[in-house]
This record gives C-alpha cells, sequence and structure tokens, in this order.
C-alpha cells in the first residue's frame, strides 16, 4: 500500500491528461486464440451498419490483398454486425483481419465493440501499413443468441475490415507446477504450494490485510471481527506487514506471534509484505544509531528527499549495504522463528516496486525507496534478498511473490521465474481504472502472460472486490483477494456489507473454514480441490504425489529407474522429459542446479536402501 494513493490518483488523473499520448501504453493483454469459432466470414458479408461501405478501394487509394469481394470501410458511423447462437456462457474472442491507413505506423484509431448494444469493448487499431490479424480482445457473453457489432462509436473512418472471426477464447490453462522456487523449501512450504497450486483456477482465497502497529488502538482483529460479523466468515488468508522488525526504531508488535497463532492455531494461511524504512537523512546517520521513525521514511527519495542511494546497497562494501544487511538479518530472525515453528509465508517483499515508473513516457517515479533506481538496480536487489535469506540464512518457509503491473515496461521489473513463484497485482480504484466489481480481466492475462502462463497470479491488495461469479465467468481466477486494511474494506463505496457477505459465501470462494485440516501437511495427498459449485468445467490438474526425493520419475517411489533417468537426463537425451517436479526431487546435493552429483547422491540413496 503506498500511503498516499489519493494524492498519487489526483496526479494519475492530472498527468494522464496532459501527457495524452506520451503514456506508457498497457501492455498488450495476452492475446486469447479462437479456440471454437462461432462465425468466420468476409466482412462484406456480414451486415454492414449505416455510414459503412462495402468496397474495394477508398477515394483513389486501392487496397490489394483482401480476400472475397472487396472489404468494409467503416465510414464515419458505421461498421459491420452478425449474430451469434451460442450454446453456454463463456469467454469470446473477436479478430478481424483489418487495416488501418490513417498517419504512420504505429498511429491507432479507436473501435468499439458492442455486443446487444452495449459496449463490451473498445480497442486501438493500429496502423501496420498492410493487411493483418487484429483481436479486439475477449469478454463474457451468456448462453444465447447475440448481436455483435464492430463500429459505431470511437474515432472514426480509416478502418478497413475484410475478414471477422468470433468464438469461444482459447484461456490460459492455469497448470503450474506445485514447486516453490526454493529448491530447499521446507515440507510445510512445499505443502502450501501443492495446495495453492490444487486450487489455483478452481477456487478464489478470501484474504484480509490486518492493520499494524499500534492501529485501531492495537485491535489487530478490528478488520477480522468485522468480515466475521458482516458474513459469518473468515478470510482463508491474512495479510501481515513485518515494518516494525527493523534496525532503526524497532520495536516488536507481535507480528511474528501472530503469524504463527494465524497458521498453526487458526489454521489459515499467511502473507508478509514489509514497508522498510530508510534514515531521511541517510549522510548524518551512523550505523547502529536509532532513528526516531518520523526521521524515516520508506518514500522515494524524490519525495522523501533522503540521502539514502539504493543504488549502493548492491554494491558490497556501502553504507547502504550494511543497513540493508541488517534488515535482513532482523526480519531472517523473524522467518527463521516461523520456520522453527512449522510455518510457511507467501512473502511479497519489496512491493509495488514500478509504482508510476516511466507510466507517462519518461516522467513518473516509483513511489518507494525499492524502486526509485529503476528496473536494473530493483532486480539485483531482489536477487541480493532472496540469496541473503535462503543461503546465508537458511530461510526456506517462503513463496516469494512478486507485484507486476499492466505496463508494457512492466517486465523490465521481473528478476527472473527461478526467484518467483506468485506474480501480484495491487488494484485500487482510480489509478487510473475505476473497476467496480469488475474482475479485471485483461491485467489477469498479461500478468499470466508474463509468465507464460507458469506462476500464479493474485490480488495482493485492493479496496474493491471483484465479484466472484464474474471472475469464474470471465476466467479470471486470481489465486486469492486481499483487500488492505480499515476503510478500504468497510467503506461502503468499495465493499458494500451485502456484497461482502455474497463474496464470502459464494460457492467459488474459499474462507478459513473451508481451508482442509492438513493445509501444510500430514503426510497424506493435498485435499481433492476440485470447485464446490457444479458449473465449472475446469479439470483437475495437479499432480496430488507427495514430491519425494529422488523420485525422478515421479511415480511416488524411488528405484533405479530414476537413476537411469537422472543420468540420461544429463547426457542431455532429447527423449528423456523429467517435469519440474521430478527435477526437483532430483536436487539432492544441495547444490542448485542438476549434475552429476546429483547423479551420486541418488545412487548412495539406491544402495542403501
Ligand atoms: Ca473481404
Amino acid at each position: 500500500m503506498q500511503k498516499n494513493r489519493k494524492k498519487a490518483a489526483a496526479f494519475l488523473t492530472a498527468a494522464v491528461l496532459t501527457a495524452g499520448a506520451a503514456g506508457v501504453m498497457p501492455a498488450a493483454p495476452v492475446s486469447a486464440q479462437i479456440k471454437t469459432a462461432l462465425y468466420e466470414g468476409e466482412a462484406e458479408a456480414c451486415t454492414v451498419t449505416a455510414g459503412g461501405e462495402v468496397t474495394t478501394k477508398v477515394y483513389q487509394d486501392e487496397y490489394p490483398g483482401y480476400s472475397g469481394d472487396g472489404f468494409v470501410w467503416a465510414g464515419n458511423s458505421g461498421g459491420v454486425s452478425f449474430e451469434v447462437d451460442m450454446k453456454e456462457g463463456g469467454m469470446c474472442e473477436l479478430r478481424s483481419r483489418c487495416r488501418m491507413y490513417l498517419g504512420s505506423k504505429g498511429d491507432t484509431r479507436t473501435q468499439t465493440v458492442f455486443a446487444d448494444g452495449s459496449k463490451v469493448l473498445t480497442a486501438e487499431v493500429p496502423n501496420m501499413g498492410e493487411w493483418y490479424d487484429f483481436s479486439f480482445g475477449s469478454f463474457y457473453l451468456d448462453a444465447g443468441k447475440h448481436k455483435i457489432e464492430i463500429g459505431g462509436q470511437g474515432s472514426y473512418y480509416f478502418v478497413l475490415y475484410d475478414t471477422v472471426s468470433f468464438g469461444y477464447a482459447k484461456m490460459p490453462d492455469l497448470r503450474i507446477e506445485p514447486v516453490p522456487a526454493d529448491r530447499q523449501a521446507t515440507p510445510q512450504t512445499i505443502a502450501l504450494m501443492q495446495y495453492l497450486t490444487s486450487v489455483y483456477g478452481k477456487q478464489i482465497l478470501s484474504g484480509q490485510q490486518e492493520i499494524y502497529g499500534g492501529g485501531h488502538d492495537g485491535n489487530y482483529e478490528y478488520e477480522f471481527d468485522y468480515i466475521k460479523d458482516t458474513t459469518g466468515k473468515l478470510p482463508a488468508v491474512r495479510g501481515f506487514d513485518l515494518m516494525n522488525y527493523n534496525p532503526l526504531y524497532g520495536w516488536d508488535d507481535n507480528s511474528t506471534e501472530r503469524i504463527i497463532e494465524w497458521v498453526n492455531e487458526r489454521g489459515g494461511i499467511a502473507t508478509v509484505c514489509c514497508h522498510w524504512n530508510v534514515p531521511k537523512d541517510f549522510d548524518g546517520y551512523t550505523l547502529g544509531e536509532p532513528v526516531d521513525w518520523q526521521a524515516c521514511s520508506y518514500k522515494n527519495y524524490q519525495d522523501s528527499g533522503s540521502t539514502f542511494n539504493t543504488a549502493n546497497v548492491i554494491k558490497e562494501g556501502t553504507k547502504e549495504r550494511a543497513l540493508f544487511d541488517e534488515m535482513v538479518r532482523m526480519i531472517a530472525e523473524q522467518f527463521s522463528r516461523m520456520q522453527e515453528a512449522g510455518v510457511p509465508v507467501i512473502f511479497r517483499p519489496l512491493h509495488e516496486a514500478q509504482g508510476n515508473y516511466h507510466r507517462f513516457g519518461d516522467s513518473g517515479t516509483a513511489w518507494f525507496w525499492w524502486g526509485d533506481r529503476g528496473p536494473e538496480v530493483f532486480k539485483e536487489l531482489w536477487k541480493l534478498l532472496y540469496t541473503e535469506l535462503t543461503e546465508t540464512y537458511g530461510i526456506h518457509n517462503l513463496i516469494w511473490e512478486l507485484n507486476l503491473y499492466e505496463l508494457e515496461n512492466s517486465m523490465e521489473w521481473y528478476p527472473g521465474a527461478e526467484y518467483v513463484d506468485i506474480i501480484a497485482y495491487d488494484k485500487y480504484e482510480g489509478s487510473p481504472t475505476r473497476w467496480g466489481k469488475d474482475p479485471a480481466t485483461s491485467v489477469f492475462l498479461t500478468l499470466v502472460g508474463y509468465s507464460d502462463d507458469t506462476k500464479m497470479v493474485s490480488i495482493a491488495e485492493c479496496d474493491s472486490i471483484p465479484d466472484a461469479v464474474r471472475m469464474k465467468n470471465e476466467g479470471a481466477w486470481w489465486l486469492y483477494v486481499c483487500p488492505w486494511y480499515d476503510t478500504y474494506l468497510t467503506d461502503a463505496q468499495y465493499n458494500a456489507k451485502d456484497f461482502l457477505k455474497e463474496f464470502y459465501t459464494s460457492d467459488l470462494v474459499t474462507t478459513l473454514d473451508e481451508l482442509p485440516a492438513d493445509l501444510y501437511g500430514s503426510g497424506e495427498t493435498p485435499p481433492d480441490s476440485q470447485t464446490k459449485g457444479s458449473e465449472t468445467t475446469t479439470e483437475p490438474t495437479q499432480s496430488t504425489e507427495r514430491l519425494v526425493r529422488g523420485d525422478v520419475d515421479v511415480n511416488g517411489t524411488v528405484q533405479i529407474a530414476d537413476a537411469v533417468m537422472l543420468a540420461r537426463y544429463l547426457a542431455e537425451d532429447s527423449k528423456v522429459v523429467v517435469s519440474a517436479e521430478g527435477r526437483f526431487n532430483a536436487e539432492l546435493d544441495g547444490q542448485e542446479g542438476l549434475t552429476s552429483n546429483d547423479l551420486v547422491e541418488l545412487l548412495i540413496m539406491l544402495a542403501g536402501s
């Protein structure tokens, strides 16, 4: 959470108005291909709406390369329409072979898509200098007959339609390997990862951030009592903030005890972020000295005026590095306590790093110090934190969650698949979209696309919770949804009480009481996690095998066949495919990466059994 969000939102609006086309565009949504066509044909064979025209040239200009008898020129108010009959509801994809001829390459014209007279999409059709296959995107339709129309509102002229195709969209599979990035993850962490991947795409986990420090006069249950009173339920995921364990003004607000209690006594899932502070007068700061919290800031140096230079953290021997090392040591101490108690957590450090960075052309900054020197420094910082916690401190109870945004430059902030388990989006109203109950499906698909559908995605923070049925209908299966504390949860403009009750009691939403009793592994297979409702058609996708050291072929036992398979894999025999689980099981020598040493360990295991 960025404390000055309202201010930021106002700035955003103003900046959007003034920056205009200079802004960084949202990343192109992962174009859901058409899975099953419901309509395919020449545009000129569709109904051409008023203002549109079937032609082979515009004024004197010929546009060869079309198919059929010609193309439809959208004209000043027209377009094409056609009807479809859908046997069942689902996400649909609309495409057209089209051409925008105004201006130069990269210029765009806005076109709109209507279903039964209601606007469902707007799309920027770019000038590509040729005919090409354009996706307008995807949207949900119920079963039944529908009239689909392109055009009729937006910026007209200059768009030519050759063919049109429409059908059920091919949605991502959401089959995630149930293996944490940390190859030395504790059994409880592996069990949690297995559970999360087993529900992902079938259920949405309810979540809630608790207030930290002395908020609500120290009543950490405020949000949870509110949810219980309103819905009769409690969230499956609870968000914590470890900001108060720090070398500057640190004080123990018992977050660690609450995390352990939440997981071990109440059976919930914990997620942790950290608003780490640095001294504003870093030049005048002496390492080891206390600093009043009011003389600290987690904001970027541009806002806070801090002389702390984040770029120096990744250089050994600097004062910044020394302070960072101490921060890491202190948080490692807390994670170590959790690890000893058998408690894994979803850890979302260095959150919202991109902020507004270059959201408006070259302008816009990260809003926290960990992002204020740009993506290259941030990625090194993330890797440093990862390596320090896992290798120096032996912390292996973390599922690593990274915040990303939906901008076309957001992937510059991705440190790499081997450091990340979950990609998270922090969804707030007005920055810059007002989502309401919309599931933000375009953002979901964009984030899924970042990892080519190999990482789960979540809403790690929000105000307005999306509608669960719309999440299911549109396939926007956010792993969990976690409102920020206080009014972000309770304000009726975000989450009216009736809505909150509907969400918490939905068959699509998992609450605390519905988590399996053996969530953290009793040695038995994870629970069957099919959707409680009957509507879904999603197949169960995850292996329910327990991970077994040495089980390279993942058949549940360790045999000589595993050693043979590993030997062939190491010899780069292209006929041998070892799954991610198998590769994880084969990591036996304590060093990351599979080598002949792992094979030796496996042979020793077999000899001893
Ligand atoms: Ca045509």
